[in-house]
């Protein structure tokens, strides 16, 4: 009995050391927060929960509204000429993006224009349901075809309309938007920018691309992600927007939308914060690799 005690013990013990040899590093400190990679995993995704939980639906600005989940980005752009949704998110929440895009008042039928911002299953698993739903034509950019082809929720063929390129618009009702590659995270993460009007003026809102970079930082991405700091903190930005509410930190913001008030989604200041985070990170990532290659 006592041995099996003693066994069992052992077998803890080996499981903890385990789980805190998990690289949980770099830690850097950006304006005053500290970060780390699982730290920013954690903001990101938050609970499983999280993930599939209605958020309430909003307005951000002009005709960009919010209709994703608690910590899954997904957002409606409405023309007259029909809408664009951005980001469908996991397939299990296609049901919730419908519910908010319904809440506000907009029919999902008239999505005509499925976006993404990166191949991942977390902002694009949802595509072959949301097109079987409304039909709406699916715009990729050209370097995440391959890896959105391999994201086939129940063997569903991952639907792709029309391939564009670095630099190219998408254009409905009035509203234009253009895709900016945004490479490291995904082969063809894409930045999406565009003005929206409000109260008489017009401001540029970017639809950030995730900048995060994992795993090992071959010679390729390093250029990657070097291209796309620099690409980022080039455009004009008044209304900072992310795949992950985290991003924008959009729980801050939107208790602060008041009928009337100040916009606390127009946020300039902030634009470059998510990037500075990522690429604080990123440095701090490569180097330890570069002192871990040195080691002999
Ligand atoms: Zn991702």
């Amino acid at each position: 009995m006592r041995s099996n005690f003693l066994a069992l013990g052992v077998v803890a013990l080996a499981a903890t050391a385990i789980y805190a040899q998990q690289p949980d590093h770099p830690s850097v400190t950006v304006r005053g927060q500290v970060y780390t990679p699982r730290s920013i995993l954690a903001r990101n995704m938050g609970t499983e929960q999280d993930q599939t939980t209605q958020f309430p639906p909003h307005k951000i600005i002009g005709n960009i509204y919010y209709v994703g989940t608690k910590t899954l980005s997904s957002f409606l752009i409405v023309t007259p000429q029909g809408n664009i949704l951005l980001d469908s998110t996991y397939e299990r929440n296609v049901p919730v993006i419908q519910k908010s895009v319904a809440d506000l008042g907009f029919k999902f039928a008239d999505i005509k224009i499925l976006l993404g911002n990166h191949a991942h299953g977390d902002h694009q698993e949802g595509d072959a349901l949301v097109k079987q739903l409304t039909g709406a034509q699916v715009i990729a950019m050209a370097e995440d075809v391959p890896p959105l082809q391999n994201i086939k929720p129940g063997g569903k063929e991952h639907p792709i309309d029309k391939v564009i390129h670095d630099g190219d618009t998408v254009t409905l009702g009035g509203t234009t938007l253009v895709a900016h590659l945004t490479a490291g995270h995904t082969p063809g993460c894409t930045t999406w920018t565009m003005t929206a009007q409000e109260g008489g003026k017009s401001y540029n809102v970017v639809f950030h691309c995730s900048l995060r970079a994992q795993g090992n930082l071959t010679p390729a991405l390093v250029d990657q992600f070097n291209r796309s700091f620099k690409v980022v903190r080039a455009m004009p930005c008044d209304v900072p927007l992310g795949d992950h509410p985290a991003q924008y930190r959009m729980l801050e913001k939107h208790p602060m939308l008041r009928p009337g008030g100040p916009n606390p989604f127009i946020d300039a200041a902030n634009c470059n914060l998510e990037t500075d985070i990522m690429e604080t990170m990123f440095r701090a990532a490569l180097d330890e690799q570069q002192q871990a290659n040195k080691t002999p």
